[in-house]
């Protein structure tokens, strides 16, 4: 052996030896696999991975930092599923597509990043935006901007008119006819130079709105909005780049031509018949339920003024049925992933859909394996959802026992993402 080669080796064993372990000791630790709360554990964390997990509370050696979280309940970090990054809806958001400019919805989303984050939610699905999600994104890898892991869909794609068209409700001197690359499609054509568009805009995965949906200026909310062959082929040009396919769906013919087409997800799912959740049991599609959001559409709904009329009309009417849609597919075996449209009511309140799972039916265990274990099984990430040796430490600790008092939830003490920790009280 070369003298170098010697030296350089010595080195990285000294380095090895020497670099400081984060010690977490978690008065309760839930094991998301197994649906289990295991009493005074130690969690080991080495650069942005967990290195061990250990029974009882062990102590390393001086260089060491230890945190104390023995009056805590520890878990992996919360992932939502469903959320907008850039946006959070309120009687003056409407405006702000005209008078904005794509930096300012960045910008608007650096804040709600950093809200998501502290709120004990370290991964996140974008499922729509402008496209600055993706630069967020980007802004969070680089460590410019605190916020959870985001995986993008970038600018949802819908049909000429349909939900996630960009100009709908604009006047005829400011409609234009949008096309694949601003997300509208009209034929497989533009669903495939659609999906390949966001492969190029650098979106991890690609999220369609299958039927009308509520908050958009346009009368429909729960009609099918794309055509069988349509949803073939963005299905198939999305499986080719590698991307998973979410779809928006309040109505049951587009939620189903969407099921058959081979969507990973259904979002919202209002109408779902029973017909399509034994679709969806055969084909492992999960449901992405955003209960909060019906509730608090409708609620908002009440107010006069809040939204436009066309859309009160359809809030009213879609919000509170999503809740009893939920329970009836948890009760009939679909896979649930956690998601609660954050941005159609305000960041940060992610962890109330925790109390309405619950209030539906659905364990505090259950709930809680819906935004780690199954959300990352969704996601295709098999380093996320479980605290164990190997997993990037995303770790956080709330203040009480959720399967006693599911509004703990609420109150997050410590989050700690990557290895790094941004909040510990
Ligand atoms: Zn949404």
């Amino acid at each position: 052996m070369k003298k170098t080669t010697v030296f350089g080796l010595l080195f990285f064993w000294l380095l090895s030896v020497s670099a400081q372990k984060t010690i977490l000791h978690c008065g309760k630790l839930v094991d998301t696999r197994n649906g289990k709360l295991l009493p005074e554990m130690t969690v080991v964390v080495e650069g942005n991975l967990i290195t061990d997990v250990l029974k009882g509370y062990v102590s390393g050696s001086k260089e060491d930092k230890v945190i104390d979280l023995t009056h805590r309940t520890v878990m992996p970090g919360l992932m939502d599923m469903h959320v907008h990054m850039e946006d959070e809806v309120n009687p003056g958001s409407y405006l702000n597509k005209f008078t904005w400019n794509k930096a300012d919805f960045a910008l608007q989303g650096v804040n709600f990043a950093k809200k998501t984050l502290m709120a004990g939610f370290t991964t996140v699905r974008d499922l729509g935006g402008t496209g600055a999600n993706i630069s967020l994104r980007n802004a969070i890898n680089k460590g410019w901007v605190a916020g959870p892991r985001i995986y993008t869909a970038g600018k949802a794609i819908a049909t000429t008119g349909g939900h996630a068209d960009p100009t709908n409700g604009f006047n005829e001197n400011l409609m234009g006819d949008p096309g694949p690359k601003e997300g509208v499609v009209n034929g497989p054509d533009d669903c495939a130079k659609a999906v390949r568009q966001r492969y190029k805009d650098g979106a991890d995965l690609i999220k369609i709105t299958a039927t009308g949906g509520v908050l958009s200026l346009a009368k429909d909310g729960s009609g099918a909005q794309f055509t069988e062959e349509e949803l073939k082929a963005i299905v198939a040009t999305a499986k080719d780049y590698g991307f998973k396919v979410a779809a928006h769906a309040h109505g049951a013919e587009g939620m189903k031509r969407a099921v058959l087409a081979g969507v990973s997800s259904i979002e919202h799912g209002t109408y779902m018949t029973e017909e399509i959740m034994e679709l969806m049991k055969q084909r492992g599609t999960y449901l992405v339920p955003t209960i909060i959001a019906g509730k608090s559409t409708a609620d908002s709904a009440k107010k006069p003024g809040y939204y436009p009329e066309v859309v009160r009309a359809k809030a009213l009417v879609v919000g509170n049925y999503i809740q009893a849609t939920f329970a009836k597919a948890y009760k009939a075996g679909v896979k649930i992933a956690f998601g609660t449209d954050a941005g159609v009511y305000p960041h940060g309140k992610n962890w109330l859909e925790f109390v309405y799972m619950t209030e539906a039916g659905m364990p505090a265990m259950e709930a809680i394996q819906s935004a780690t274990l199954h959300a990352a099984d969704l996601l295709g990430e098999k380093k996320l959802g479980v605290t164990e040796k190997g997993m990037f430490a995303d770790i956080i600790a709330v203040d009480g026992d959720p399967t006693k008092e599911i509004k703990c939830m609420g109150r997050v003490s410590f989050v700690m993402k990557n290895g790094i920790v941004y909040k510990q009280d």
